[in-house]
């Protein structure tokens, strides 16, 4: 597995890094994580060289942490690289981050973070961390040796992005950066600015939330041809792999055939070429001509107080703007939970600040459950 140094001297960090947002689950429609399956995922990752490990406060509604801590807590502590989030959308006051710090520490049995993120500034709770005082709190958690390194990931504006690095003397960024999101929601511009400072970049959403390991039948085709045998999903990863400053790459892997694949296209990694760029262009231009909803699967927007399962309605109509078989989708539809459809939102709203693509939610829902109702008629 290639490795990448933290800045001059620090540590040796795996190119892949395991994400423990989308870890295999005991149902589809639940939160629990399967932990016999994902146990079985992390020993193969740090078998194989992984040793960058992202959790957050908020995943798998709250059993994340809980999971990997235990998970983890056979290997020594110093040969991996634990990191994790604090929700700044939860927090009313500085004391609302001590606990939940705190409670961070217990839920992954550790001493300290090895990276340790001000989870999704987003437009709307930016400016809580630091108005609350909660960079402040953070900072002196650094100078107790609880968290190595201070950093955040980052869903916002590039105005935003450059007040924010006024704020501390950050360690590092984490942003979402993928061939689809380089030009869409200006990658490009945030990893220009992040390395023009020699800010180390962490990426998120190399696959897009899985969008790009299966983007359309034709720029699946393309990739074939480009490269028999190579699945869709390296492309995605070696592309975001490729550009210097890049630390590590987080894959957040749901089941042990993606994780080999991931590692596998890490162990081997070779940067694209300019001829692999315009493989991985023709292929972008393909998926694009068609229209789907930017929806991550990321489920920040749960639970919907009217039982809307928004990320599955997204998940359900981007899989048939892309293959357009009506058929199949009516039958997903009817397959869903009782109450989780388009039909049960209220545009309330509640959910759209949550939403780190800034997806007008109840509009976007709308408009599916209009175009799904013009078929009945
Ligand atoms: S706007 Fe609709 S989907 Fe969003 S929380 Fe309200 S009812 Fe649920
Ligand atoms: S709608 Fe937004 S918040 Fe909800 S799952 Fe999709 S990307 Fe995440």
């Amino acid at each position: 597995m290639e490795k990448r140094t933290y800045r001059s001297s620090g540590a040796a960090v795996s190119l892949l890094g395991l994400g423990c947002m989308r870890l295999p689950k005991v149902s589809p429609d639940k939160e629990d994580i399967d932990l016999a399956a994902a146990q079985e995922m992390v020993d193969y990752a740090y078998a194989h060289g992984v040793n960058y490990f992202d959790t957050a406060y908020v995943y798998h509604g709250g059993t994340s942490e809980r999971f990997i801590g235990p998970a983890l807590k056979k290997y020594p502590r110093d040969s991996y690289l634990l990191a994790t989030k604090m929700p700044g959308w939860d927090l009313t006051c500085r004391e609302d981050a001590v606990k939940i710090f705190e409670e961070q520490l217990a839920n992954c049995q550790v001493d300290y973070f090895d990276f340790y993120l001000c989870h999704s500034l987003s437009e709307s709770n930016y400016r809580k961390y630091k108005d609350l005082g909660v960079i402040d709190y953070l900072d002196e958690q650094k100078k107790a040796g609880r968290i190595r390194r201070l950093g955040f990931s980052f869903h916002a504006t590039l105005p935003i992005l450059e007040e924010v690095l006024t704020w501390y003397p950050w360690d590092f960024a984490q942003i979402q950066l993928n061939y689809l999101d380089w030009t869409a929601q200006k990658a490009k511009e945030q990893y220009e600015i992040l390395t023009s400072r020699g800010l180390p970049v962490i990426v998120m959403e190399p696959v897009r939330g899985g969008a790009l390991a299966d983007p359309c039948p034709e720029s699946n085709r393309i990739f074939q041809e480009a490269a028999p045998g190579r699945s869709p999903a390296s492309w995605a990863i070696r592309y975001a792999a490729s550009l210097p400053g890049v630390l590590t790459v987080l894959s957040g892997m749901s089941n042990m055939e993606q994780l080999r694949d991931n590692v596998a296209t890490m162990e081997a990694f070779s940067p694209l070429s300019p001829v692999d760029h315009a493989v991985v262009e023709k292929a972008l231009e393909a998926y694009k001509r068609h229209v789907t909803i930017p929806c991550t699967g990321c489920r920040y927007c749960m639970d919907c107080p009217a039982g809307v399962d928004i990320p599955l309605m997204f998940k359900l109509y981007n899989e048939y703007a892309v293959t357009r078989e009506k058929g199949d989708y009516k039958k997903a539809l009817a397959q869903a939970p009782e109450g989780a459809l388009m039909h049960s939102c209220v545009a309330c709203g509640v959910c759209m600040s949550h939403c780190p693509q800034s997806i007008r939610i109840p509009e976007e829902l709308a408009k599916i459950r209009d175009k799904v109702d013009s078929w009945k008629k």
